[in-house]
């Protein structure tokens, strides 16, 4: 892989943690030892999470165009579209962002609270929409894309989850090597890296940074979609754009690709009572925050694999948490008893 010719502009603080999560490992039975990587806590910027590992290879981009304003794609609750706003505040940017109606979720305060509460505060401009739960190009995304031309500004889009941008996989290529470099402080490797996949350039560009390192197929990747299909497609084209760009050498084989769609259900957005118990044992045994959208089910997966002892006794597990804990305060009916 060639990573140095890519521009970074830094919006994270570095490295992101590995700790050891003891009592979740012994609540599992304790025959594996799972870990998290939190990128969830990788910045000073509006509570971050992943997209802002991916935002650092598109910003320069961004500079180099000359717009004033970002434009961009999430639902009501995205973290994606909050991650947008903090980065045209912290550019001095204007910002648009589409949320659109992507859950069937009815919690009183859910178009108020959390991500979309912080969006506003840094400034960008929120539009709600009808449209329901997509992940590829929108109407009204090109709509808001022609409305900053319209009024005289010049806009700099970025798609859903910043997945099909050309550079959208870029960031988590380079985690590979991050994780390859912690390994080595850590004087042992993982045996398997557990992420959460919804638009697809997180798990993608994993899949490419450890195909570097002959390991792509231990990623795998828990399906929060609900349509895994059409996220199957879009992080095997992200694949191919990725590794092409950053000189992977070769080909990724289809058996590199892992993604399990046992956990989505009932819907995207919505939690299962498996999601929330899920939610709740990481809570309860490592204070970890996961919600129900993302992180709840791919901890689910994590908690599913295990007991069925899917991961060999003595296994190391690392457990990648994007970020997502803001979405939270929309689903408070859930938790009202914790
Ligand atoms: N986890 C969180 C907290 C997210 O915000 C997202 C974004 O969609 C994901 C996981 C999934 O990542 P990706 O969209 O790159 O597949």
């Amino acid at each position: 892989m060639n990573l140095e010719k890519f521009e970074r502009y830094p919006l994270t603080f570095g490295k992101t943690a590995i700790e050891h999560l003891p009592r979740l490992s012994e609540a599992l039975g304790g025959k594996v030892q799972i870990y998290a990587k939190r990128e969830d806590c990788n910045s000073g910027m509006a509570m971050g999470g992943n997209k802002l590992r991916k935002l650092e290879y598109i910003v320069p981009d961004i500079l180099a165009s000359g717009a004033d304003t970002l434009v961009s794609i999430g639902g009501v609750q995205s973290n994606h579209t909050r991650m947008v706003a903090a980065t045209a505040a912290k550019l001095g940017m204007k910002c648009v962002v589409v949320q659109e109606k992507w859950v069937p979720h009815y919690d009183a305060v859910y178009d108020r609270v959390g991500n979309i509460l912080m969006t506003r505060l840094m400034g960008a401009e929120s539009r709600i929409v009808e449209d329901g739960f997509d992940i590829g190009i929108r109407q009204s995304w090109e709509d808001a894309i022609r409305s900053v031309k319209d009024s005289g500004g010049k806009p700099y889009a970025i798609p859903a989850g910043a997945s099909v941008h050309q550079y959208g996989g870029v960031g988590y290529a380079a985690f590979a090597e991050e994780v390859a470099e912690q390994e080595q402080e850590l004087g042992f490797t993982f045996d398997y890296i557990i992420v959460c996949v919804v638009t697809g350039s997180t798990q993608a560009g994993m899949i490419v940074g450890f195909a570097a390192q002959d390991r792509a197929d231990r990623v795998i990747g828990i399906d929060a979609s609900g349509t895994p299909e059409q996220t199957r497609e879009q992080v095997r084209e992200i694949v191919d754009r990725t590794a092409e760009l950053v000189e992977l050498g070769r080909a990724v084989r289809d058996d590199e690709i892992v993604i399990l769609e046992d956990y989505a259900y009932p819907a995207y957005g919505v939690p299962s009572e498996e999601t929330n118990e899920a939610i709740r044992l990481a809570a309860r045994t490592e204070a970890m925050m996961t919600d129900p959208v993302y992180e709840g089910k791919s901890m689910q997966g994590l908690i599913d694999l295990t007991k069925k002892g899917y991961f060999p006794d003595g296994s190391k597990v690392l457990y990648v948490h994007l970020g997502g804990a803001p979405a939270l305060n929309g689903y408070s009916y859930y938790y009202r008893n914790g």
